[in-house]
């Protein structure tokens, strides 16, 4: 089986699971793109953040709404995708000795993957299964845990992390479409330069003089850290395949090693 690409996408509001937008299209591309149908995809989101390393292990995971003051519509997308209870075992099994929990029905599939996945695999078809962030961890863990769940991309499953690498909901300006600050291009711009050049080295954008602004909180940024550290253990670097700034204080770009 050919080794599977992994991703990174700003997934941005929810309202990017029924727009069409160059980001969706982005996504859609990608998705059409994969050398195989994947097993299954594993997803990273930043909807997912709590005190425990769990992965979802349900039949039929459910479909989470989790966000207020969207439209109707929106409330009732349902991603029916399948569920992968032995591939959660196995991803157990793969990041030993970090101890992941099987969620069976606490989780499911959050905004953060669902209003993705319904452009990069429409038919929801391919199973989907979540690996929480432990908010208790640092960047570094998140990093390794990210490089040790590269033997996965050998077995055909397609690992996403799904977040913002500028996100500060705080100073959203609802007024401002298609726009970034001026310290939103500047992070986001050398976060780009690092996942080109050397994705092992993104741990220190935390010490980059705007990660206060563009990282308020870690949960849309660590997915990345998952990606940058399957690109440290494959010794690739990442490509860019959409990028993009929305409502100031939120930059798009998506990544992908191959
Ligand atoms: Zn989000």
């Amino acid at each position: 089986m050919t080794r599977m690409p992994a991703a990174f996408v700003g997934h941005g509001t929810p309202m990017n699971a029924l727009d069409h937008n160059r980001y969706t299209q982005a996504w859609s591309d990608f998705g059409a793109s994969l050398p195989d149908v994947p097993r299954a995809v594993l997803v990273v989101s930043a909807h997912w953040y709590v005190n425990v390393t769990a992965v979802t292990a349900m039949r039929a995971p459910r479909t989470i709404h989790d966000f207020y003051g969207f439209p109707p519509e929106l409330f009732d997308v349902r991603y029916p995708a399948p569920g992968d209870p032995e591939l959660a075992e196995h991803v157990a099994d793969v990041v030993k000795p970090t101890w992941v929990g099987m969620d069976h029905d606490g989780w499911g599939i959050d905004h953060g993957t669902w209003s993705v996945l319904v452009h990069m695999f429409p038919r929801a078809d391919v199973p989907v299964l979540q690996l929480s962030l432990n908010a208790e961890k640092d960047f570094d863990w998140h990093f390794d845990l990210g490089a040790r769940l590269g033997a996965l991309r050998d077995e055909g499953v397609l690992i996403l992390g799904s977040g913002n690498v500028v996100h500060n909901l705080r100073l959203i300006d609802w007024r401002r479409p298609g726009e970034g600050t001026e310290w939103a291009h500047r992070f986001d711009d050398d976060v780009k330069a690092t996942m080109g050049e050397s994705p092992s080295e993104l741990g220190r954008a935390q010490s980059h003089p705007d990660y206060r602004m563009a990282v308020p909180t870690p949960d849309h940024f660590l997915p990345l850290a998952y990606l940058a550290g399957l690109a440290s253990q494959s010794q690739s670097r990442s490509r860019t395949i959409v990028d993009g700034y929305e409502m100031g204080s939120l930059s798009m770009t998506a990544y992908v090693i191959d």
